[in-house]
């Protein structure tokens, strides 16, 4: 009979542990999201966009990197500086 008791409190035992390992695992940081953040994006000037360096079109103005996410965007970023920049 004592058998009996110590296997059903070791089982209780052992599951009282494994609930304290369940629940000690659940508060881990979320993976989602965290990746991206350590790539370096860039502000689209024109539609506001965020991109990528690899996947944006750079374009150079005064020196300056631009960076869009299409080429139309450049395209729109060049006319607009045509037409605010009488030079
Ligand atoms: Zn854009």
């Amino acid at each position: 009979m004592i058998r009996m008791l110590l296997i059903a409190l070791l089982l209780y035992i052992g599951y009282r542990i494994l609930v304290s390992f369940t629940a000690a695992k659940k508060p881990l940081q979320p993976s989602t999201g965290t990746r991206d953040q350590s790539v370096e994006t860039f502000c689209d000037p024109i539609c506001g966009m965020y991109i990528s360096e690899e996947q944006a079109v750079v374009g150079t103005h005064g020196g300056k990197r631009l960076y869009f996410c299409s080429m139309n965007c450049l395209e729109k970023y060049r006319e607009q500086l045509d037409h605010t920049s009488p030079t």
